[in-house]
């Protein structure tokens, strides 16, 4: 048996949508991008602008320079996150400044959060790990009192949901998903900001291109070829061909949630009995989107975390690892002297931590050979 770590789930309804998107001649920014921002403002309830980009990166950018990030402004980022996470912050001249996240829903807190404010923090911006939400009421409650703006990493979240509300809908300035080829439903490469503020949506959608103040599509649909530039914008904009595909597996972000959360449930009862702390379910009224299982040794495993990756991969079971804290990558030790110990929840995870293979359709098979070749490793 051979288990792959992630299979996207392409349907034929995707495959038909690319191609009219090659026949019709009509590839980059357009009618199916203009569509899939549309489908996704009604799949979050309305009352809100979305503006597709090439990446949840980008998003992130932007919507950290809509809101006003400049030189030497500080931004709350948890240390245990995907690198772009704080990136974007350093793309504008700013600082992330990280912090630790709580060891047993691996995300931040709002005291945690708290104990970071300076006089120079401008904005926060919660990861849901893995899918699991973030105490965001405490955490808009917390930006409140001090001013701050919250922009929230969403690349995990789809769909997320905290106290009822879904993520996309909660009160912060700007929310960014991710479309990456192994998330909860992708374009290949491609991301959408979402935001309630009209100013960050204008801001967001002139700077995915260029700066101007209309793109090629709004062009070629009113005849009209005039554009003004009113900024040095960037090339984030995404592509019909992305939007093409983005419109159908948003149909079924559902039915992805049901079956990822099938093989999270089967994961979890499987593995309870090894030395292994097993990822916690949402609190009543939220919901996990489960984008990822991730299972972290106890300090009674006998056997360190590379040794059983290693064990997993000569059994053809494919894993990852998310993520190594950013404090232990060279670039963010050295810019900003960070040490392990101010970091120590982070740090034992990005130490312990393995993610499992999981993809919508995983057969029950694959799960149970995942689970058995851990018991068999971690029993002996
Ligand atoms: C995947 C990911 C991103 C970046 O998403 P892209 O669409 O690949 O740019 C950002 N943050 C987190 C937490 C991610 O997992």
């Amino acid at each position: 048996m051979k288990v792959p770590f992630f299979r996207p789930h392409i349907g034929p309804d995707e495959i038909a949508e690319v191609v009219h998107s090659l026949e019709n001649g009509w590839l980059t920014t357009g009618p199916k991008v203009a569509q899939f921002e549309k489908n996704f403002i009604e799949y979050l309830g309305g009352g809100v602008e979305a503006v597709a980009v090439n990446s949840a990166t980008a998003g992130l950018h932007l919507a950290l320079e809509a809101i006003g990030i400049e030189h030497d402004d500080e931004v709350i980022v948890p240390d245990y996150t995907f690198t772009a996470t704080a990136e974007v912050v350093r793309y504008l001249g700013g600082h992330p400044v990280l912090v630790d996240v709580d060891y047993t829903t691996m995300n931040v807190t709002a005291a945690a959060i708290e104990a970071a404010i300076t006089n120079k923090t401008k904005a926060i911006m919660p990861v849901h790990f893995a899918g699991l939400p973030c105490n965001m009421k405490e955490i808009i409650a917390l930006a409140k009192k001090y001013g701050l703006k919250i922009v929230e990493d969403a690349a995990h979240a789809i769909p997320t949901f905290h106290d009822g509300v879904q993520v996309g809908q909660l009160d912060t300035d700007a929310t960014v998903f991710s479309f990456y080829a192994n998330k909860t439903i992708t374009t290949g490469e491609g991301g959408m900001l979402v935001t309630r503020d009209p100013m960050v949506a204008k801001r967001a959608r002139a700077m995915r291109l260029h700066g101007f103040n209309r793109d090629a599509f709004d062009r070629f649909k009113t005849g009209k070829w005039k554009y003004d530039v009113i900024a040095p914008g960037y090339k984030y904009n995404m592509t019909d061909i992305a939007g093409a595909l983005g419109i159908h597996q948003l149909k079924k972000a559902e039915y992805f949630l049901e079956e990822r959360k099938r093989v999270a449930k089967r994961y979890s009862e499987g593995l309870k009995g090894l030395p292994l702390d097993l990822p916690v379910d949402a609190e009543s009224g939220d919901q996990h989107s489960w984008h990822i299982y991730i299972v972290r040794l106890r300090e009674d495993a006998d056997k360190s975390r590379d040794q059983v990756f290693e064990e997993l991969a000569q059994k053809n079971i494919m894993c990852s690892v998310h993520y190594t804290p950013l404090h232990n990558f060279t670039y963010w030790k050295n810019k900003y002297g960070l040490s392990a110990a101010n970091f120590p929840s982070a740090d034992r995870s990005g130490n312990n931590a393995i993610t499992l293979p999981l993809y919508v359709e995983m057969p029950d098979q694959e799960i149970d050979y995942v689970i058995g070749s851990l018991t068999q490793i971690l029993s002996v």
